[in-house]
């Protein structure tokens, strides 16, 4: 059995980016991964702005780059009959996952291959077990993502698929709205492309004819109450098509590393650190979220979303990346 400060389930972005940023303040941490790296995952591989600054502000952009991540630097939108092109005001990055996670998580304190399966409650703490394992802590962090088994959150209908091909789309984003879903393909490292769409349960099957097709799913975007501080996924998806989900891990999870990280030198308990990072989550998120929110209802409506696309596009996208 082991002792920390901190314990974080998950040691993809989110988690990651939590225990780089508690390491960096001083702070014991470990994160326990089911999975080991480089591992693939299934995303759409865009970076938007805001994510590139949170990499930056971790140190890792450089070795981001130096891996080959490319520039993106306009979108072109399509459905149906309409068109658009939307240059951004500052680059994203496409990189894949297998890549981006690793050099996330590398450096750091991370026990690879441990799942966790129970968490308990005890005095001044918790008590984290997993196949082999067994670990305490006083402050624990939920970053296993939407499909973890310790926060709840609401599922929703669609699932996601991804596969990369070879050949670029130099710096443009493509994107597609179509009857079944939505996605696109964006230049990722190693000269190929990742192409990744967002697809309705019911139409799922016919989609999945590409023998090295990923699959993840169902989607989950409504947090629901939860015991623990959780970031990234854990605490409610961003819909994908606001391209924030890899900014919103990076985000929450070195913001819930600086109010853990004060709260430990403090002797805050638990609750009072929980209840703070929720209130900044909600006041940085919560608008990103109704947005999303409500353009996956527009989406519903697909004459008014054409019109919508025709007109303001460029708007849009500086409201949710600002
Ligand atoms: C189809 C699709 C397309 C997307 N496209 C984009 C995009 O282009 N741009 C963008 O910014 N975002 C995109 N996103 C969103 C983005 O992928 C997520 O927001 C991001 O991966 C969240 O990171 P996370 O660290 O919170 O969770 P995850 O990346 O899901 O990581 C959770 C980690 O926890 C581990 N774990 C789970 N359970 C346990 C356990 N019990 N014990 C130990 N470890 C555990 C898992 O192995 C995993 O490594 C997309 C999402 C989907 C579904």
């Amino acid at each position: 059995m082991t002792t920390h400060d901190v314990i974080i389930i998950g040691a993809s972005l989110a988690g990651s980016a939590c225990a780089r940023e508690l390491e960096r303040s001083g702070i014991d941490a470990v994160a326990f991964e089911r999975d080991r790296f480089p591992r693939a995952k299934v995303c759409g591989g865009f970076l938007s702005p805001g994510g590139v600054e949170c990499l930056a502000r971790l140190g890792v952009l450089g070795d981001v780059r130096a891996a080959g991540a490319v520039d993106v630097a306009s979108a072109r939108v399509r459905m149906d009959s309409v068109e658009v092109r939307i240059p951004f005001e500052r680059v994203g990055l496409g990189i894949s996952r297998r890549c981006l996670d690793q050099i996330v998580a590398s450096g750091i304190h991370i026990s690879q291959q441990c799942a966790v399966t129970q968490v308990d409650r005890i005095d001044n703490g918790f008590r984290v077990k997993g196949p082999g394992f067994e670990a305490t802590c006083s402050v624990l962090v939920d970053a296993a993502g939407k499909l973890g088994r310790f926060t709840r959150r609401r599922p929703a209908h669609e699932f996601g698929i991804q596969y990369t091909e070879a050949g670029t789309r130099g710096s443009v984003l493509d994107f597609w709205f179509f009857e079944d879903g939505y996605g696109g393909a964006v230049s990722i490292e190693g000269g190929r492309s990742n192409h990744c769409f967002l697809i309705n349960k019911d139409k799922l099957p016919k989609y999945l004819n590409r023998p090295e097709c990923l699959v993840t799913g169902p989607l989950a975007y409504d947090p629901l109450p939860g015991d623990y501080i959780a970031v990234g996924d854990a605490a409610g998806m961003l819909d994908p098509f606001c391209g924030e989900g890899m900014r919103h891990a990076l985000d929450t999870g070195m913001l819930a590393a600086k109010i853990v990280a004060k709260g430990i030198r403090a002797g805050t308990a638990y609750e009072e650190m929980r209840r703070e990072y929720e209130w900044e989550h909600n006041r940085r998120w919560s608008r990103k979220r109704a947005i999303g929110a409500g353009m996956r209802e527009a989406l519903r409506h697909r004459k008014l979303f054409r019109t919508g696309l025709r007109l303001a596009p460029v708007r849009w996208l500086n409201r949710i990346w600002d």
